[in-house]
């Protein structure tokens, strides 16, 4: 059995529609799958880890890796830069595993351009009120902020189109297994089945 190359998956939602949870309940339950860590110039909150949440980094720091390529895509969003390291995604892939890029719908459009192998999963919260509920619930935003960020999310939402796969994070456990699923059928396709079969199914079709 060879190793065959690992797929990216981009997952974007409104903030409050509970990606982080459910990605981090994936990399926890599902061999072989990273999530790649981004870089911010945004200001670290409680409990957050330099270099396990983000890489937080100065501005004229990030616009200098901007400047040398570092980036397979970046963008601004909430008025701070986030990028995507452009080697540690390449190096993940080839290294075999799946891989996370939890990023916004700009920088999701730049990696699809760049990559238009990667697959989508944009995740949805069940309504309205649910979301307004879970952004007010966080506790760790003023009301300005929250009031932003609603306004945002409505923004973020309306690129679902974009996507190859919606999840509507209703019951969070029903949300987990819909993408454990997407992440299984990223197994089977026939270009990942070839490459991780290469002498079954030479064997297969000779006499
Ligand atoms: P937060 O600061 O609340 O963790 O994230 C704010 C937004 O930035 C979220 O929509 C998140 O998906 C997005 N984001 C996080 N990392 C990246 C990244 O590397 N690139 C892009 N384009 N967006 C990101």
């Amino acid at each position: 059995m060879s190793q065959a190359t690992g797929t990216l998956y981009i997952v974007s939602a409104p903030s409050g529609a509970g990606k982080t949870s459910l990605v981090k309940a994936l990399i926890e339950q599902i061999d072989s799958l990273r999530v790649s860590v981004s870089h911010t110039t945004r200001a670290m909150r409680p409990g957050e880890v330099d270099g396990v949440n983000y890489h937080f980094t100065r501005r004229e720091r990030f616009l200098e890796q901007v400047g040398q390529g570092d980036f397979l895509e970046h963008a601004e969003v909430f008025g701070n830069l986030y990028g995507t390291s452009q080697s540690t995604v390449e190096q993940t892939l080839a290294e075999g595993h799946d891989l996370i890029l939890e990023i916004d719908w700009q920088g999701a459009q730049q990696v699809r351009r760049a990559l238009p192998q990667a697959r989508s999963i944009f995740i949805l919260p069940p309504s309205s009120s649910a979301l307004q509920d879970r952004l007010s619930n966080r506790g760790q935003d003023s009301d300005d902020v929250i009031a932003g960020r609603m306004a945002q999310a409505v923004e973020e939402m309306s690129h679902y189109v974009e996507y190859d796969f919606i999840v509507i994070n209703d019951d969070f456990h029903t949300a987990l297994d819909d993408l454990k699923a997407i992440l299984r059928s990223g197994r089977l396709t026939l270009a990942h089945q070839q490459d991780l079969h290469r002498h079954l199914l030479t064997g297969l079709l000779s006499d």
